[in-house]
Protein backbone atom coordinates (compact mmCIF):
# COMPACT_ATOMS: atom_id res chain seq x y z
CA UNK A 1 0.00 0.00 0.00
CA UNK A 2 1.02 3.95 -0.82
CA UNK A 3 2.20 5.56 1.52
CA UNK A 4 1.81 9.31 1.40
CA UNK A 5 1.83 12.72 4.13
CA UNK A 6 -1.33 14.26 2.86
CA UNK A 7 -4.20 13.29 0.49
CA UNK A 8 -5.79 16.21 -1.01
CA UNK A 9 -9.35 14.53 -2.02
CA UNK A 10 -10.62 16.86 -5.25
CA UNK A 11 -8.32 18.85 -7.91
CA UNK A 12 -10.37 21.59 -8.42
CA UNK A 13 -9.36 25.25 -7.23
CA UNK A 14 -9.91 23.95 -3.66
CA UNK A 15 -7.95 20.90 -3.87
CA UNK A 16 -5.38 23.07 -6.11
CA UNK A 17 -4.95 26.15 -3.75
CA UNK A 18 -4.41 23.37 -0.63
CA UNK A 19 -1.25 21.43 -2.76
CA UNK A 20 0.24 24.99 -2.97
CA UNK A 21 -0.49 25.60 0.74
CA UNK A 22 0.77 22.09 1.91
CA UNK A 23 3.79 22.36 -0.34
CA UNK A 24 5.26 26.08 1.36
CA UNK A 25 4.65 24.23 4.31
CA UNK A 26 7.67 20.97 3.26
CA UNK A 27 4.34 18.79 3.19
CA UNK A 28 4.09 16.46 0.16
CA UNK A 29 0.35 16.28 -0.86
CA UNK A 30 -0.72 14.05 -3.18
CA UNK A 31 -4.15 15.61 -5.32
CA UNK A 32 -6.75 12.42 -5.95
CA UNK A 33 -9.11 14.02 -8.53
CA UNK A 34 -11.81 11.46 -9.82
CA UNK A 35 -12.15 13.00 -12.92
CA UNK A 36 -9.84 12.98 -15.94
CA UNK A 37 -9.06 16.96 -15.22
CA UNK A 38 -7.67 19.48 -12.67
CA UNK A 39 -10.19 22.08 -13.94
CA UNK A 40 -12.53 21.40 -10.93
CA UNK A 41 -16.35 21.62 -11.86
CA UNK A 42 -16.00 24.66 -13.95
CA UNK A 43 -16.05 22.68 -17.49
CA UNK A 44 -19.84 21.69 -16.31
CA UNK A 45 -21.47 24.89 -15.24
CA UNK A 46 -23.63 26.85 -17.90
CA UNK A 47 -22.50 27.98 -21.15
CA UNK A 48 -22.22 31.49 -20.92
CA UNK A 49 -20.99 31.11 -17.81
CA UNK A 50 -18.57 34.60 -16.92
CA UNK A 51 -17.21 35.04 -13.59
CA UNK A 52 -18.63 38.34 -11.12
CA UNK A 53 -14.84 38.84 -10.13
CA UNK A 54 -12.87 40.69 -12.11
CA UNK A 55 -9.48 39.00 -13.73
CA UNK A 56 -7.71 41.06 -11.43
CA UNK A 57 -9.61 39.32 -8.47
CA UNK A 58 -9.56 36.03 -9.61
CA UNK A 59 -6.26 34.46 -8.99
CA UNK A 60 -5.30 31.82 -6.75
CA UNK A 61 -1.59 32.06 -4.55
CA UNK A 62 1.66 32.07 -6.63
CA UNK A 63 -0.28 32.48 -10.56
CA UNK A 64 -2.17 35.71 -11.42
CA UNK A 65 -4.91 35.44 -13.36
CA UNK A 66 -3.48 35.83 -17.35
CA UNK A 67 -4.40 38.30 -19.76
CA UNK A 68 -4.00 42.27 -20.44
CA UNK A 69 -7.76 43.05 -19.31
CA UNK A 70 -7.07 42.65 -15.69
CA UNK A 71 -10.69 44.61 -15.38
CA UNK A 72 -12.75 41.91 -17.76
CA UNK A 73 -14.64 39.42 -15.73
CA UNK A 74 -13.51 36.15 -17.20
CA UNK A 75 -15.88 33.27 -19.26
CA UNK A 76 -16.21 29.57 -17.67
CA UNK A 77 -13.44 28.66 -20.68
CA UNK A 78 -10.83 30.88 -19.21
CA UNK A 79 -11.22 29.63 -15.66
CA UNK A 80 -10.61 25.87 -16.95
CA UNK A 81 -7.68 26.90 -18.63
CA UNK A 82 -6.05 29.30 -15.85
CA UNK A 83 -6.80 26.02 -13.81
CA UNK A 84 -4.75 23.76 -15.68
CA UNK A 85 -1.98 25.66 -16.16
CA UNK A 86 -2.00 26.19 -12.22
CA UNK A 87 -2.01 22.37 -12.16
CA UNK A 88 0.55 21.63 -14.50
CA UNK A 89 2.74 24.46 -12.43
CA UNK A 90 1.89 23.18 -9.48
CA UNK A 91 5.01 20.98 -8.13
CA UNK A 92 2.67 18.08 -6.74
CA UNK A 93 1.76 14.87 -7.79
CA UNK A 94 -1.48 14.84 -8.82
CA UNK A 95 -3.48 11.44 -10.09
CA UNK A 96 -6.75 12.01 -12.56
CA UNK A 97 -8.93 9.39 -12.55
CA UNK A 98 -8.97 8.75 -9.04
CA UNK A 99 -12.45 8.38 -7.58
CA UNK A 100 -12.22 8.02 -3.39
CA UNK A 101 -14.95 6.29 -2.45
CA UNK A 102 -14.21 5.53 1.69
CA UNK A 103 -11.94 7.49 4.28
CA UNK A 104 -11.21 5.41 7.54
CA UNK A 105 -9.42 5.47 10.62
CA UNK A 106 -6.23 2.93 10.96
CA UNK A 107 -4.49 4.08 14.12
CA UNK A 108 -2.81 7.53 13.27
CA UNK A 109 -3.26 7.63 9.69
CA UNK A 110 -5.91 7.61 7.32
CA UNK A 111 -7.08 4.78 4.64
CA UNK A 112 -8.06 6.01 1.61
CA UNK A 113 -10.17 3.95 -0.60
CA UNK A 114 -10.33 4.62 -4.29
CA UNK A 115 -12.47 3.28 -7.11
CA UNK A 116 -11.80 -0.21 -8.69
CA UNK A 117 -10.22 -1.11 -4.72
CA UNK A 118 -6.85 0.79 -4.71
CA UNK A 119 -5.77 1.83 -1.41
CA UNK A 120 -3.67 4.11 0.28
CA UNK A 121 -2.75 5.51 3.52
CA UNK A 122 -2.54 9.11 4.77
CA UNK A 123 -1.19 11.01 7.22
CA UNK A 124 -3.66 13.34 6.56
CA UNK A 125 -6.66 13.81 4.46
CA UNK A 126 -8.03 17.47 2.98
CA UNK A 127 -11.48 17.00 1.80
CA UNK A 128 -11.54 19.85 -1.31
CA UNK A 129 -14.36 17.39 -3.25
CA UNK A 130 -16.40 20.70 -3.98
CA UNK A 131 -20.48 21.01 -3.96
CA UNK A 132 -21.35 20.42 -7.72
CA UNK A 133 -22.22 16.81 -6.85
CA UNK A 134 -24.93 17.01 -4.28
CA UNK A 135 -26.96 19.93 -5.95
CA UNK A 136 -29.53 20.91 -3.22
CA UNK A 137 -33.64 20.19 -4.03
CA UNK A 138 -35.37 22.02 -0.86
CA UNK A 139 -38.69 20.46 -0.41
CA UNK A 140 -40.91 22.82 -2.08
CA UNK A 141 -44.99 23.11 -1.97
CA UNK A 142 -45.84 20.88 -5.12
CA UNK A 143 -42.63 19.84 -6.41
CA UNK A 144 -43.04 16.42 -5.63
CA UNK A 145 -46.40 16.19 -7.07
CA UNK A 146 -45.58 18.32 -10.33
CA UNK A 147 -45.73 16.59 -13.42
CA UNK A 148 -43.32 18.19 -15.66
CA UNK A 149 -39.83 18.43 -15.63
CA UNK A 150 -37.89 19.33 -12.98
CA UNK A 151 -34.16 19.95 -13.47
CA UNK A 152 -31.70 21.41 -11.51
CA UNK A 153 -28.99 24.34 -12.05
CA UNK A 154 -26.41 21.69 -12.27
CA UNK A 155 -27.94 20.25 -15.38
CA UNK A 156 -28.78 23.97 -16.91
CA UNK A 157 -25.93 24.31 -19.66
CA UNK A 158 -28.13 26.67 -22.40
CA UNK A 159 -31.17 28.21 -23.51
CA UNK A 160 -31.16 26.67 -27.03
CA UNK A 161 -33.75 23.33 -25.75
CA UNK A 162 -36.16 25.63 -23.75
CA UNK A 163 -36.85 28.04 -26.51
CA UNK A 164 -41.01 28.81 -26.45
CA UNK A 165 -41.68 26.82 -23.46
CA UNK A 166 -43.04 28.26 -20.04
CA UNK A 167 -40.54 27.45 -17.39
CA UNK A 168 -40.20 28.48 -13.90
CA UNK A 169 -36.85 29.33 -12.44
CA UNK A 170 -36.46 29.03 -7.97
CA UNK A 171 -34.21 31.10 -6.42
CA UNK A 172 -32.98 34.18 -5.99
CA UNK A 173 -29.26 34.30 -5.84
CA UNK A 174 -26.87 34.85 -9.00
CA UNK A 175 -27.19 31.95 -10.69
CA UNK A 176 -31.36 31.95 -10.99
CA UNK A 177 -30.86 35.48 -11.71
CA UNK A 178 -28.44 34.39 -14.64
CA UNK A 179 -30.40 31.83 -16.04
CA UNK A 180 -34.32 33.48 -15.74
CA UNK A 181 -32.70 35.89 -17.67
CA UNK A 182 -30.83 34.20 -20.42
CA UNK A 183 -33.85 32.04 -21.03
CA UNK A 184 -36.36 34.85 -20.75
CA UNK A 185 -34.59 35.76 -24.64
CA UNK A 186 -36.24 32.76 -25.96
CA UNK A 187 -38.71 31.12 -23.50
CA UNK A 188 -41.51 32.22 -20.94
CA UNK A 189 -40.23 32.34 -17.66
CA UNK A 190 -40.85 33.31 -14.55
CA UNK A 191 -38.93 33.53 -11.49
CA UNK A 192 -39.93 32.29 -8.38
CA UNK A 193 -38.58 33.78 -5.14
CA UNK A 194 -39.50 33.59 -1.42
CA UNK A 195 -38.87 37.31 -1.27
CA UNK A 196 -37.40 40.00 -3.17
CA UNK A 197 -34.30 39.74 -5.60
CA UNK A 198 -31.46 42.07 -3.34
CA UNK A 199 -29.06 43.71 -5.66
CA UNK A 200 -25.19 44.72 -5.21
CA UNK A 201 -23.81 46.89 -7.60
CA UNK A 202 -21.10 45.53 -9.62
CA UNK A 203 -19.80 49.04 -9.73
CA UNK A 204 -19.51 51.35 -7.15
CA UNK A 205 -18.10 54.96 -6.86
CA UNK A 206 -16.36 54.08 -10.01
CA UNK A 207 -14.87 50.96 -8.44
CA UNK A 208 -15.60 46.90 -9.16
CA UNK A 209 -16.82 45.92 -5.96
CA UNK A 210 -14.24 43.95 -5.24
CA UNK A 211 -12.37 46.60 -4.80
CA UNK A 212 -14.54 47.64 -2.20
CA UNK A 213 -14.88 44.06 -0.18
CA UNK A 214 -10.90 44.13 -0.15
CA UNK A 215 -10.28 47.68 1.00
CA UNK A 216 -13.04 47.34 3.63
CA UNK A 217 -11.76 44.24 4.54
CA UNK A 218 -14.97 42.66 4.40
CA UNK A 219 -14.02 39.89 2.11
CA UNK A 220 -11.71 38.29 4.50
CA UNK A 221 -13.61 39.03 7.84
CA UNK A 222 -14.13 35.79 9.47
CA UNK A 223 -18.08 35.75 9.43
CA UNK A 224 -18.06 31.94 9.45
CA UNK A 225 -17.25 31.70 13.34
CA UNK A 226 -20.57 33.10 13.94
CA UNK A 227 -23.51 32.38 10.89
CA UNK A 228 -23.56 28.48 10.12
CA UNK A 229 -25.05 29.72 6.90
CA UNK A 230 -23.98 32.71 4.54
CA UNK A 231 -25.84 36.02 4.98
CA UNK A 232 -28.24 36.60 2.12
CA UNK A 233 -26.86 35.89 -0.94
CA UNK A 234 -26.63 39.15 -3.37
CA UNK A 235 -26.98 39.01 -7.03
CA UNK A 236 -23.99 41.19 -8.35
CA UNK A 237 -25.48 43.17 -11.16
CA UNK A 238 -23.91 45.47 -13.92
CA UNK A 239 -27.44 47.25 -13.92
CA UNK A 240 -28.37 44.90 -16.88
CA UNK A 241 -30.56 42.33 -14.52
CA UNK A 242 -32.50 45.04 -12.85
CA UNK A 243 -33.22 46.05 -15.95
CA UNK A 244 -35.02 42.81 -17.14
CA UNK A 245 -36.94 41.82 -14.17
CA UNK A 246 -38.11 45.61 -14.09
CA UNK A 247 -39.30 44.24 -17.94
CA UNK A 248 -40.69 41.54 -16.84
CA UNK A 249 -38.17 39.16 -19.05
CA UNK A 250 -38.49 37.22 -16.50
CA UNK A 251 -41.55 38.70 -14.52
CA UNK A 252 -40.85 37.43 -10.80
CA UNK A 253 -43.69 35.87 -8.58
CA UNK A 254 -43.75 34.34 -4.96
CA UNK A 255 -42.99 31.28 -4.29
CA UNK A 256 -45.82 28.72 -6.17
CA UNK A 257 -47.94 26.62 -3.35
CA UNK A 258 -48.68 23.78 -5.02
CA UNK A 259 -48.94 22.12 -8.10
CA UNK A 260 -51.77 20.01 -9.88
CA UNK A 261 -50.51 18.01 -12.13
CA UNK A 262 -48.28 19.63 -14.89
CA UNK A 263 -49.95 23.21 -13.49
CA UNK A 264 -48.54 25.33 -10.71
CA UNK A 265 -50.38 26.96 -8.13
CA UNK A 266 -49.82 30.40 -7.53
CA UNK A 267 -50.28 32.17 -4.06
CA UNK A 268 -52.75 34.14 -5.69
CA UNK A 269 -55.30 31.04 -6.58
CA UNK A 270 -54.30 31.08 -10.40
CA UNK A 271 -53.18 27.56 -12.05
CA UNK A 272 -50.98 27.59 -14.80
CA UNK A 273 -49.37 25.29 -16.64
CA UNK A 274 -45.36 25.31 -16.67
CA UNK A 275 -43.50 22.84 -18.61
CA UNK A 276 -40.12 22.76 -16.79
CA UNK A 277 -38.78 24.08 -13.24
CA UNK A 278 -35.01 24.76 -12.65
CA UNK A 279 -34.23 24.63 -9.27
CA UNK A 280 -31.47 27.07 -9.06
CA UNK A 281 -31.46 26.65 -5.04
CA UNK A 282 -27.74 25.96 -4.70
CA UNK A 283 -25.69 23.21 -3.20
CA UNK A 284 -24.35 21.19 -0.18
CA UNK A 285 -20.81 19.77 0.20
CA UNK A 286 -20.64 16.64 -1.55
CA UNK A 287 -18.69 14.47 1.19
CA UNK A 288 -20.30 10.62 0.82
CA UNK A 289 -16.46 8.68 1.41
CA UNK A 290 -16.04 10.73 4.73
CA UNK A 291 -19.63 8.44 6.01
CA UNK A 292 -17.61 5.89 7.06
CA UNK A 293 -15.22 8.20 9.37
CA UNK A 294 -16.64 8.61 13.28
CA UNK A 295 -17.20 12.19 13.43
CA UNK A 296 -16.31 13.81 10.40
CA UNK A 297 -20.06 14.62 9.13
CA UNK A 298 -23.07 15.45 10.56
CA UNK A 299 -26.30 13.88 10.68
CA UNK A 300 -27.01 16.16 6.87
CA UNK A 301 -23.85 15.15 5.49
CA UNK A 302 -22.27 17.94 6.04
CA UNK A 303 -18.55 18.59 7.38
CA UNK A 304 -18.44 18.88 11.34
CA UNK A 305 -15.64 21.61 11.42
CA UNK A 306 -14.24 24.73 12.57
CA UNK A 307 -12.30 27.33 9.90
CA UNK A 308 -11.67 24.48 7.61
CA UNK A 309 -10.28 22.12 10.60
CA UNK A 310 -12.24 19.15 11.99
CA UNK A 311 -13.61 18.70 14.97
CA UNK A 312 -12.79 15.75 16.75
CA UNK A 313 -10.91 14.17 13.81
CA UNK A 314 -7.31 15.33 14.04
CA UNK A 315 -5.29 14.97 10.08
CA UNK A 316 -8.57 15.88 8.59
CA UNK A 317 -9.36 19.18 6.78
CA UNK A 318 -11.86 20.98 4.57
CA UNK A 319 -11.48 23.51 1.52
CA UNK A 320 -13.60 25.14 -0.39
CA UNK A 321 -17.15 23.51 0.11
CA UNK A 322 -19.26 26.89 -0.06
CA UNK A 323 -19.59 28.66 2.99
CA UNK A 324 -16.97 28.04 5.42
CA UNK A 325 -14.49 31.21 6.95
CA UNK A 326 -15.55 34.52 5.10
CA UNK A 327 -17.38 35.61 2.03
CA UNK A 328 -14.45 34.78 -0.20
CA UNK A 329 -13.80 31.27 0.91
CA UNK A 330 -14.96 29.66 -1.63
CA UNK A 331 -13.66 31.90 -4.23
CA UNK A 332 -10.55 31.89 -6.70
CA UNK A 333 -9.33 35.10 -4.55
CA UNK A 334 -10.24 33.92 -1.38
CA UNK A 335 -9.77 30.20 -1.21
CA UNK A 336 -5.70 30.58 -1.33
CA UNK A 337 -6.32 32.33 2.23
CA UNK A 338 -8.33 29.56 3.39
CA UNK A 339 -5.59 26.50 2.17
CA UNK A 340 -3.14 27.97 4.15
CA UNK A 341 -4.49 28.30 7.25
CA UNK A 342 -5.61 24.38 7.07
CA UNK A 343 -1.83 23.71 5.80
CA UNK A 344 -0.70 25.47 8.84
CA UNK A 345 -2.87 23.71 11.03
CA UNK A 346 -2.46 20.52 9.30
CA UNK A 347 1.75 21.03 9.64
CA UNK A 348 1.52 21.41 13.55
CA UNK A 349 -0.84 18.74 14.24
CA UNK A 350 1.69 16.22 12.03
CA UNK A 351 4.56 17.78 13.53
CA UNK A 352 3.08 16.69 17.46
CA UNK A 353 2.74 12.98 16.25
C1 LIG B 1 -22.50 29.44 -11.37
C2 LIG B 1 -21.29 29.73 -10.54
C3 LIG B 1 -20.59 30.92 -10.71
C4 LIG B 1 -19.45 31.20 -9.96
N1 LIG B 1 -18.77 32.37 -10.16
C5 LIG B 1 -17.64 32.64 -9.48
C6 LIG B 1 -16.90 33.85 -9.69
O1 LIG B 1 -17.31 34.70 -10.45
N2 LIG B 1 -15.74 34.03 -9.02
C7 LIG B 1 -15.27 33.09 -8.15
O2 LIG B 1 -14.17 33.28 -7.62
N3 LIG B 1 -15.98 31.98 -7.88
C8 LIG B 1 -17.15 31.73 -8.51
N4 LIG B 1 -17.87 30.58 -8.25
C9 LIG B 1 -17.56 29.80 -7.04
C10 LIG B 1 -16.41 28.82 -7.07
O3 LIG B 1 -15.27 29.42 -7.63
C11 LIG B 1 -16.73 27.51 -7.74
O4 LIG B 1 -17.88 26.94 -7.16
C12 LIG B 1 -15.61 26.48 -7.72
O5 LIG B 1 -15.84 25.56 -8.76
C13 LIG B 1 -15.44 25.69 -6.42
O6 LIG B 1 -14.19 25.00 -6.50
P1 LIG B 1 -13.87 23.68 -5.67
O7 LIG B 1 -12.51 23.25 -6.07
O8 LIG B 1 -14.16 23.92 -4.24
O9 LIG B 1 -14.96 22.63 -6.16
P2 LIG B 1 -15.16 21.99 -7.59
O10 LIG B 1 -14.86 22.97 -8.67
O11 LIG B 1 -16.50 21.36 -7.60
O12 LIG B 1 -14.04 20.85 -7.66
C14 LIG B 1 -14.15 19.68 -6.88
C15 LIG B 1 -13.35 18.59 -7.57
O13 LIG B 1 -13.39 17.42 -6.74
C16 LIG B 1 -13.56 16.28 -7.56
N5 LIG B 1 -14.18 15.22 -6.75
C17 LIG B 1 -15.43 15.20 -6.23
N6 LIG B 1 -15.63 14.07 -5.51
C18 LIG B 1 -14.45 13.38 -5.56
C19 LIG B 1 -14.02 12.14 -5.01
N7 LIG B 1 -14.84 11.38 -4.25
N8 LIG B 1 -12.75 11.72 -5.25
C20 LIG B 1 -11.91 12.48 -6.01
N9 LIG B 1 -12.28 13.67 -6.57
C21 LIG B 1 -13.54 14.11 -6.34
C22 LIG B 1 -14.45 16.75 -8.69
O14 LIG B 1 -14.30 15.93 -9.83
C23 LIG B 1 -13.92 18.18 -8.91
O15 LIG B 1 -12.90 18.20 -9.87
C24 LIG B 1 -19.01 30.28 -9.00
C25 LIG B 1 -19.72 29.08 -8.84
C26 LIG B 1 -20.85 28.80 -9.59
C27 LIG B 1 -21.59 27.50 -9.39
Amino acid sequence: MDNIDVAVIGGGQSGLAAAHALLRRGLRPVVLEASDRTAGSWPHYYDSLTLFSPARYSSLPGMPFPGADRDRCPHRDEVVAYLTAYAEHLDAEIRTGSRVTAIQRVGDAFAVELEGGARLSARAVVAASGTFGRPHRPALPGLEEFAGQVLHAADYREPAPFAGRRVVVVGAGNSAVQIAAELAETARVTLATRGPVKFAAQRVLGRDLHFWLARTGLDIAPLGRFLPRPPTQLVIDDGRYRAALAAGQPDRRPLFTGADGAKLIWPDGEREEVETIVLATGYRPHLPYLAPLHGALDSDGNPRRREGVAIGVPGLAFVGLEWQRSLSSNSLRGVGRDAERVARRLAACLARR
